[in-house]
């Protein structure tokens, strides 16, 4: 069955529209640079913005920004801007040194919990713009122990310090080891590839060793091409790289047959640089937590690439590592695409409550297949149990019987009939929730 077909089988309803008010304000929050981005573009549209970090002066949002935010000059400059224009912005309240300590409601009408100073404050306000940092943690593949006998150790966040250093005492041969949690994150090979070049000025030898080397970010294939004329040699391995001593092995990539490897022996690295993997600040997993937004490995990206910067979750956009780990260029792309999508709910005065189309399933069909829990682009359909597994009975005919079958989240579907399109049980149907009747559900689970 088509999309189309999908779509058909909904019921002949007619809307019940209704024009409410809604404050154009918002709260951005978090402790990620983006959250600057966010506030001036919102403010900028005319929004009404009460920006809350954790840090003492605004200035140190910026300050705190990672190592590969500072691997490219352009982009440390515009955030530096950024933070003047904010701060000088009579408009945009600002809260330091407070934190989102709870957030409830629906679009229009948060209320979020801050702490500030040992203070609890609740404010109320239409849409939610936040961003917070993640943490970098060194992949467990790489021991401490095993990177000891590296006269130098940089984990790729620190890489600024290591470089720095190498101004008055150049290492003679230093390897980028990326890609070892097999996360497809290009911050990583833009940042091994701008530092590989800065060290490169100083007469390193640079080695980068990845999966997939990504050059999707502005003029990167022209880097690209520069990088390699200057002699830093890309692998690409097969398996992760094994370091003995001060060697490193691994398989190269490009071997015909993996009956025939081709090893590759890198002896006498003196410095090694290590991309970490990024894990969800405590405060992100919360605030996701609080709203039930769904998310992948803590993150909202992945759900949802095709709307960038969006949540399932009405009036409530995310920018920084609570959409994905990103190189900065693109962290900024995905911040000003958030504060449009929230300008869309909050930005007009009033907004037209409209019908919501969303995905029902009849429990006494679904087959507990898992097609629609692995297809939903939304994180929006779970099994949960009903009656016997597998088993196609009239609902309620066997009483008291208990069998799985899949189950759509309302609050976070967004109508896009892909699992009713699907489904080989015929299942699923599209079905229509005035918004009232959505948050109806959401005030009672
Ligand atoms: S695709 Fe249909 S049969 Fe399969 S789990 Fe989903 S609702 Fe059940
Ligand atoms: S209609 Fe809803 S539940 Fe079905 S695939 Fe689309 S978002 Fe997921």
């Amino acid at each position: 069955m088509s999309n189309q077909q999908a779509v058909l089988r909904i019921p002949e309803v007619a809307p019940e529209l209704k024009e409410v008010e809604v404050v154009p304000e918002a709260v951005v929050a978090g402790d990620h640079p983006t959250v600057l981005a966010m506030a001036d573009s919102l403010s900028t549209m005319g929004i009404s913005v009460t920006l809350i970090h954790p840090y003492k002066e605004i200035e140190e949002i910026v300050a705190h920004m990672r190592g590969l935010m500072e691997a490219d000059e352009e982009v440390s400059k515009k955030y530096a801007f950024l933070c003047e224009k904010v701060a000088a912005n009579k408009s945009i309240k600002v809260m330091s040194e407070a934190t989102v300590d709870d957030v409830s409601g629906w679009w229009g009408n948060f209320s979020v919990g801050i702490l500030q100073k040992g203070t609890s404050v609740t404010l109320k306000t239409s849409g939610i713009a936040v961003a917070y940092k993640g943490n970098p943690v060194l992949p467990e593949a790489f021991s401490a122990e095993g990177i000891k006998s590296f006269s130098d150790f940089l984990a790729q966040f620190d890489m600024r310090k290591g470089a720095l250093k190498e101004a008055t005492n150049p290492a003679k041969r230093v390897a980028f080891v990326l890609d070892v949690d097999g996360r497809d994150e290009k911050w990583a090979s833009v940042t091994a590839l701008r530092f590989g070049a800065y060290l490169k000025g100083f007469g390193s030898q640079v080695y980068i060793l990845c999966r997939d080397f990504k050059v999707s970010v502005d003029d990167m294939e022209r880097e690209y091409r520069l990088a390699r004329e200057a002699g830093i040699l890309i692998f690409k391995y097969r398996d992760y790289p094994r370091i003995e001593g001060k060697r490193i092995i691994f398989q190269d990539a490009s071997a015909v047959s993996e009956k025939a490897p081709l090893d590759v022996v890198l002896d006498d690295v003196d410095a090694i640089v290590i991309q970490e993997k990024v894990v969800p600040s405590k405060g992100q997993e919360e605030f996701l937590g609080w709203l039930k937004i769904p998310q992948e490995g803590g993150f909202v990206g992945p759900n949802n690439p095709q709307f960038i910067g969006r949540t399932p979750k009405k009036g409530v956009v995310v920018a920084g590592d609570t959409w994905y780990p990103e190189y900065p260029t693109d962290g900024y792309v995905t911040a000003l695409s958030a504060a449009a999508e929230l300008y869309k709910w909050i930005g007009r005065g009033t907004y037209q409550v409209d019908i919501q189309r969303v995905a029902e399933v009849d429990p006494s069909k679904c087959a507990t297949c898992l097609t629609c829990y692995r297809i939903c682009p939304h994180d929006s359909i779970r099994i949960e149990r009903y009656g016997e597994r597998n088993v196609y009975i009239t609902k309620g005919e066997k009483e008291g019987a208990t069998w799985e079958a899949a189950r759509v989240k309302v609050e976070t579907c967004n109508g896009c009939g892909l699992c009713a399109s699907e489904c080989p049980a015929k299942a699923i149907q599209l079905v229509y929730y005035p918004d009232l009747e959505v948050l109806e559900f959401l005030e009672k689970t």
